[in-house]
């Protein structure tokens, strides 16, 4: 089997040599042109751009896998964007928003509000792998929780990862959970070492418009999704004779237990709601083998960035061409190589381009729950997401793909194509669950990213990383985003060709591949059909 493997990665190389730096920069000038005014959502840009992809799709012969026999899934979006008379009290305290508290509804209506008895939930984490139950014993039903973000400290890698944040610390699970326990409302209490920011980056990245995928009919979600400021979290631990401190020391302890707060929480969620209609593109070409056909293997990439904006410099087209006309662009690629291969690989591949992820990963979300081949049956979903023009990298990042049974796969393609693997720099930031693999992981799918590496050929040490924090200083998420023909596109060649071996082998690959045991996504693969 091992010796048929590699006879297959041999005749992809050859093939995806076809791979084109130079087709990948034509597509990347048409899709981050002022023309396509930013690729906004909802907007004339963004229905411009997602034709162009599916009309590449449609030229290279990869086939139509939306509804009803279009390349587009649509989607429809529900903004929400809360209002400043929000209010939120905790027995006879007000909070005041903004400076004690931000939130905003998940019931995606104009009024939501809700009184209720409060309970403290330490983390608000059920983790049977780590025989963690934070809501063992308790009935939140209809009730406020409270609680941390992040979860209990570890340096034992069989104990919530250890160092690194699994998805059980994330704010975003925290209000999934409440909501799946029928909670009316969740509060976090913000520290910074919990968060791993400051108060103001809640501030500012809540008191705005919320996209949020529209609820199905009956789905019972949280009147309010809220955070509070450290001070703000000090009264309410008062009312338990302890202090935010001791709160989190208690939340940090195995066996720790649930405690009803002695008082009512109430509060107002004011809301602007709008729907927002918007798609994602999904193209496939059918593996050769008969039974595995049915099975596929996904390559991704957002097509959505920002744009039309406040004016930097006179200039309001957020046009993202690093940021992800280039992901755009390499799937494209991927796709006509795909399609010349005289022999396809045994599995299918789907080419997806998914709306909103600058908006919180919502076009992936959407695909994740309603996929064109079951997420039991998909096999993997490589991403890819903003490209620099700086030429030949020695490393690639593949953060989340050694947490799978792939990973002797990538490994191999990486010593085949000479990259290094570069550790992810910060994974307490839990910077693996920001980006759209994670939509795939999330209902079981082995997901991950390939990413650009800093370790630059020709150009002296130390140069990538200097580049790349010029970058997210002057230009990431800014209109001067923008295309330029002195961009070097032989990078994303090179990691275009490096993503599509790993599809094809993963394609080819006997066994399905699955996360490894402990991961937590393990369990979404199991209920999803398929270990
Ligand atoms: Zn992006």
């Amino acid at each position: 089997m091992r010796k048929l493997l590699f006879l297959a990665a041999a005749v992809a190389v050859a093939q995806s040599t076809d791979i084109s730096g130079e087709r990948i920069r034509a597509h990347v000038k048409f899709l981050s042109s002022d023309l396509l005014e930013g690729r906004g959502v909802g907007a004339r840009g963004g229905d411009l751009a997602t034709e162009y992809i599916a009309a590449q799709f449609a030229l290279v012969g990869a086939k139509s896998a939306g509804d009803a026999g279009t390349y587009f899934q649509n989607l429809t979006l529900v903004g929400v964007n809360p209002q400043a008379t929000s209010t939120l009290n905790a027995g006879d305290t007000s909070f005041r928003w903004l400076d004690d508290f931000v939130g905003v509804t998940y019931q995606q209506k104009t009024d939501a509000s809700f009184d209720a008895d409060a309970v403290f939930v330490g983390h608000g984490i059920v983790a049977p792998e780590y025989q963690w139950d934070d809501y063992a014993g308790v009935n939140v039903k209809g009730k406020v929780v409270v609680l941390f973000t992040n979860e209990p400290p570890s340096n034992d890698p069989k104990f919530f990862t250890g160092r690194a944040l699994t998805y059980y610390g994330r704010w975003t699970y925290k209000y999934e959970e409440a909501a799946r326990h029928g909670a009316v409302a969740a509060i976090i209490i913000h520290t910074t070492p919990t968060a791993s920011y400051g108060w103001d980056v809640v501030r500012g990245s809540w008191g705005r418009e919320d996209s949020q995928v529209k609820l199905a009919p009956g789905e019972q979600q949280l009147a309010l999704a809220a955070w509070v400021t450290k001070d703000a979290g000090e009264k309410l631990a008062a009312s338990l004779g302890h202090s935010v401190d001791e709160l989190l020391k208690m939340a940090d302890t195995r066996g720790f237990k649930a405690v009803t707060l002695p008082m009512r929480i109430s509060g107002t969620a004011p809301a602007a709601v709008r729907e927002i209609r918007t798609r994602n593109v999904v193209a496939k070409i059918e593996g050769s083998d008969s039974r595995l056909k049915d099975e596929a293997v996904i390559f991704s990439a957002h097509w959505d960035h920002l744009g039309i904006g406040d004016p930097v410099k006179g200039d309001p087209i957020y046009n993202g061409a690093a940021d992800n006309a280039t992901g755009c662009a390499m799937i494209v690629e991927i796709a006509r190589a795909w399609a010349g291969l005289a022999e396809k690989p045994r599995r299918s591949a789907i080419f997806l381009a998914v709306a909103a992820e600058e908006a919180g990963l919502r076009g992936s979300e959407y695909y994740g729950q309603h996929p064109v081949v079951a997420a039991g049956k998909t096999a993997a979903a490589v991403n890819l997401d903003m490209f620099m023009p700086w030429g030949r990298a020695r490393d690639v990042t593949v953060t989340g793909a050694e947490r799978t049974t792939l990973y002797p796969l990538v490994e191999e393609a990486s010593r085949r194509f000479g990259f290094t693997i570069a550790p992810d720099p910060r994974p307490e930031a839990g910077t693996y669950y920001r980006s759209d693999h994670f939509s795939f992981a999330r209902v079981g799918i082995p997901s991950f990213s390939i990413d650009q590496g800093m370790d630059l050929m020709g150009k002296p040490a130390g140069t990538g990383k200097k580049l790349f924090d010029e970058f997210e200083d002057q230009r990431y998420h800014q209109p001067s985003d923008e295309y330029r023909d002195d961009w070097d596109f032989t990078g994303m060649e090179h990691y275009a060709r490096f993503a599509m071996l790993i599809g094809v082998n993963t394609a080819n690959v006997s066994k399905m591949p699955t996360w490894k045991a402990g991961d937590e996504f393990l369990a979404a693969r199991i209920q999803s059909g398929v270990r």
